[in-house]
């Protein structure tokens, strides 16, 4: 049997490290939209300049464009057996494509993880994290050890500070999204998921598929409670 699993929660929850674990668990792969338009930077055509454009002020790409891409990676050999899906669906018209898509295959939707977490948490998850190259995850906020955090002035002092981090010991610097360096972009982003993917949850729940997840607590944590609901399924 396969297993299609959707993990939704508000940015900052936690979705993309958490996916990482269940792939390597239950051995199906993590389909992150997010990460398959990022990946689309080392591109230069139309398409990709209009996809970074849209995730760089925190709105959604368009519903046509992000079904395409869902579905050609779906199609690939590995997701056979199912996948994690990571921020997809987002609103109600990717959730009725992705469950027509996967009727048609003959499989569905098996469970819907919603990682639950308050909105100023969000924020902070968001605002403050940086990454590593080998995907190592520091937060201004929350997880800075080892890191020199820098705010750096605009020299017009038009703009607010820029946060730069580097590695205390190895010297490298840490990135950050640019999507997480604008505040507004954030905000942007809560916006969205309040107005367009909050929705889908009674959509879900009507049908019995959401499993409640309380993200505000450690990554181990939040793996375990995870692990013990898709087990029971
Ligand atoms: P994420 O990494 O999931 O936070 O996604 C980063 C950005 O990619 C979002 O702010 C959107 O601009 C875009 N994006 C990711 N997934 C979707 C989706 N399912 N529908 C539309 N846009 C998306």
């Amino acid at each position: 049997m396969s297993l299609h699993v959707i993990l939704m929660g508000v940015q900052g929850a936690g979705k993309g490290l958490q996916a990482k674990l269940i792939e390597e668990h239950f051995g199906i792969p993590q389909v992150s939209t997010g990460d398959l338009f990022r990946a689309m930077r080392t591109r230069s055509d139309d398409l990709a300049r209009k996809v970074q454009d849209i995730m760089t002020s925190g709105k959604l790409v368009d519903d046509d464009t992000t079904n395409a891409i869902v579905v050609d990676r779906l199609a690939q050999p590995d997701a056979q057996n199912g996948v994690i899906l990571d921020g997809y669906p987002r609103n109600r018209v990717q959730a009725a494509f992705l469950e027509s898509h996967l009727a048609e295959k003959g499989a569905g939707v098996n469970a819907v993880l919603l990682l639950e977490l308050d909105l100023y948490t969000a924020f902070k998850r968001a605002f403050g994290r940086v990454t590593d190259a080998d995907g190592g995850s520091y937060n201004y906020y929350y997880n800075a050890d080892g890191v020199n955090f820098t705010w750096i002035a605009d020299d017009s002092d038009c703009f607010p500070p820029r946060l730069e981090a580097t590695l205390s010991e190895a010297g490298s610097m840490l990135k950050r999204r640019p999507d997480d360096a604008s505040a507004d972009a954030i905000i942007q982003r809560i916006d969205t998921f309040l107005e367009t993917t909050r929705p889908l949850i009674s959509h879900f729940q009507s049908s019995g598929k959401v499993l409640k997840i309380n993200a505000d607590q450690s990554i181990d944590a939040v793996w375990s409670d995870i692990r013990s609901a898709l087990e029971s399924l």
